[in-house]
C-alpha cells in the first residue's frame, strides 16, 4: 500500500502513466499527474482524484516548480515517476537531426530532469525514483535508434544513480515494458508487418495493458521493495528471453 505517500508521475494525464496513477491513487497516496496538455491534465485529475500540474519535462525549471509545489502542498515527496516520453522515430537516415535532439531532450533529459529535482525531498523522505525505459533499452529493435539510445541510457542512468544514492536511502529502479497498448503504439497496430513482428518476439503471443505495468510500479513505490533498487524490471510477455 501507498497509504500518506507522495508521488510525481510525469507523463501521468494517459496510457502507461494514466495507469500508474490510478493505481497509486487506489492505493492511498497523493498523485501529481504531470503533462503538456491543459485540457486532457485536468479531466485525467477530476476522474482519478488527483492534482495535475502542467510542464515539459523537457525544460528543467519547469519541472523543479512542478517538484516544489509538490512539496509546499503535500509537505514532502516520496516517488518520482519518471514516465514521460514520445515514440521512435525511425532508422537513422531517416532521421531529422532535430528529431534526435527532441526525443533526447523528453525521454532522456526528462528523466534526469525529474531525479535532479526530486533528489533533495528523496532524501529527507529515504524515497524512491522509478524510470520508464523499454525493452528497447535492453535490446535493438527497427526504426528506433534514437529512441532505442535515449532508453539505453536510461537503464544505465538507474543502475548509476541506485549505486550512488543506496547508502543514502533512496532507491532508484526502471520498468521496460514490452509493446503496451496506449496512444504511443496505436498508429502501429493496425500494420501487419509490425503486428507480426511483436507476436514473433513476444512468447506470450500478445500486446499488454497499461494496468499490466502499474502493478510493478506500485510494487517499486512500497515498503515491499525496501531492499530492491538498480533493477531494470523488463515487463514483456518474455520479449528479453531470447
Ligand atoms: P502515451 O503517448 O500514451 O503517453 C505519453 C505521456 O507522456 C502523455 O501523458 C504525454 O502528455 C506525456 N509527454 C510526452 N512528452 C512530454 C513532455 N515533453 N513533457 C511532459 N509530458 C510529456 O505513451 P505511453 O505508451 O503511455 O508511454 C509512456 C512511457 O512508456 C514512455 O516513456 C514510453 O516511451 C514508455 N514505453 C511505452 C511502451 C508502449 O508500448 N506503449 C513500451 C515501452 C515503453
Amino acid at each position: 500500500m501507498l497509504d500518506g505517500k507522495t508521488a510525481v508521475i510525469t507523463g501521468g494525464t494517459k496510457g502507461i502513466g494514466k495507469a500508474i496513477a490510478r493505481r497509486y491513487t487506489e492505493e492511498g497516496a497523493n498523485v501529481v499527474v504531470v503533462g503538456r496538455s491543459e485540457q486532457p491534465g485536468q479531466e485525467t485529475a477530476a476522474e482519478l482524484g488527483c492534482r495535475y500540474i502542467q510542464c515539459d519535462v523537457s525544460e528543467y525549471d519547469a519541472v523543479a516548480a512542478v517538484v516544489d509545489q509538490t512539496v509546499a502542498e503535500y509537505g514532502g515527496l516520496d516517488v518520482m515517476v519518471n514516465n514521460a516520453g514520445i515514440g521512435p522515430t525511425g532508422a537513422l537516415g531517416e532521421l531529422e537531426l532535430a528529431d534526435w535532439y527532441q526525443l533526447m531532450s523528453v525521454n532522456l533529459d526528462g528523466v534526469m530532469h525529474g531525479s535532479h529535482a526530486a533528489l533533495p525531498h528523496l532524501k529527507d523522505a529515504q524515497g524512491a525514483i522509478i524510470n520508464v525505459a523499454s525493452v528497447l533499452g535492453l535490446a535493438g529493435g527497427p526504426g528506433s535508434v534514437a529512441y532505442a539510445t535515449a532508453k539505453g541510457a536510461i537503464v544505465n542512468f538507474t543502475r548509476a544513480m541506485a549505486y550512488d544514492y543506496a547508502a543514502e536511502g533512496i532507491r532508484v529502479n526502471c520498468l521496460c515494458p514490452g509493446v503496451i497498448e496506449t496512444d504511443m503504439t496505436d498508429p502501429i497496430m493496425g500494420d501487419d508487418e509490425f503486428y507480426d513482428y511483436v507476436f514473433h518476439q513476444t512468447p506470450m503471443q500478445r500486446i499488454g495493458d497499461p494496468e499490466e505495468v502499474a502493478g510493478p510500479a506500485a510494487f517499486l513505490a512500497s515498503d515491499d521493495a525496501s531492499y530492491v533498487t538498480g533493477v531494470n524490471l523488463p515487463i514483456d510477455g518474455g520479449w528479453t528471453t531470447h
